[in-house]
């Protein structure tokens, strides 16, 4: 099974936290020697892929471009986009950080809270009350709600922290609306990447160490995948999915393109 790209998670799979994966950076290396397209497939939408870029540099050794980055939030501009006419400048409502507030400026949107078309919401670690107050309102007089990804949580050294999901759901609850979500495990934030990268879905596989997110993102947009027993999922909680990856292994160093 050779594939002409690659979509690989970044936690858990590339690096543990803040604790380094070897074999993900001989991994990534052997992409890159052989010119195997690859991009780094991610929830996160706080950061900008010069962040991620950064990150991976200064404290993995990891040497990638930040065109091998694909964010939620990135995402979550190319599905705007999607839906907008070229003429048209469509206004959104952000309740987010600025590496999200950056890439849908950079998409040509315009922010406001006066009735936007787009109320996206992802995750903002200085998130008020009012903030939440402007995003259910304007949803509550039509504006599109958005969520960039659904993670309940996120795993730092103080334990499972609030992640975006757990914001949308509180917009949800209030509004009583369902939100268009864009990460992973939904299909859009795959079909987007397939769509930046130039490849068909045969091509390409979806790399990552949790089975709810990753992998279900890839099913559900009809690629093939592989898990990584690196990180969250294990054998054991696997062997009960009806849909199983189409690939296991316990390390990167398993794996031969
Ligand atoms: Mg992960």
């Amino acid at each position: 099974m050779k594939y002409k790209g690659y979509f690989i998670d970044l936690d858990g799979t590339i690096y543990a936290g803040k604790k380094r994966i070897p074999a993900a950076k001989r991994f990534v290396e052997r992409l890159q020697s052989q010119n195997i397209p690859f991009m780094f497939v991610t929830n996160n939408s706080t950061k900008l892929p010069r962040d991620v870029v950064a990150d991976l540099r200064d404290n993995h050794d990891i040497h990638v471009n930040e065109s091998n980055v694909y964010t939620s939030g990135m995402a979550t501009a190319d599905y705007i986009k999607e839906q907008t006419e070229p003429d048209e400048h469509p206004s959104v409502y952000i309740v987010g950080e600025m590496g999200l507030y950056q890439v849908l400026l950079q998409a040509g949107l315009e922010i406001s809270n006066d009735h936007p078309d787009y109320v996206v919401v992802g995750l903002d670690s200085d998130l008020t009350y009012e903030k939440i107050v402007e995003a259910v309102l304007n949803i509550r007089d039509g504006s599109t709600f958005i969520g960039t990804n659904p993670d309940t949580n996120i795993p730092k050294e103080r334990g499972m922290l609030p992640g975006a999901g757990s914001v949308v759901k509180f917009v949800e609850h209030a509004t009583q609306i369902e939100p268009i979500m864009i990460g992973k495990p939904k299909a859009r934030i795959i079909e987007s990447a397939l769509n930046k990268i130039g490849l068909e879905k045969k091509d390409v596989v979806m790399v990552g160490d949790n089975y709810n997110t990753d992998i279900l993102a890839g099913i559900n947009a009809g690629i093939d995948t592989l898990l990584v027993y690196s990180g969250l999922s294990t054998r054991e909680e696997v062997a009960k999915e009806k849909i199983k990856p189409t690939h296991e292994i316990d390390s990167l160093d398993e794996w031969q393109e």
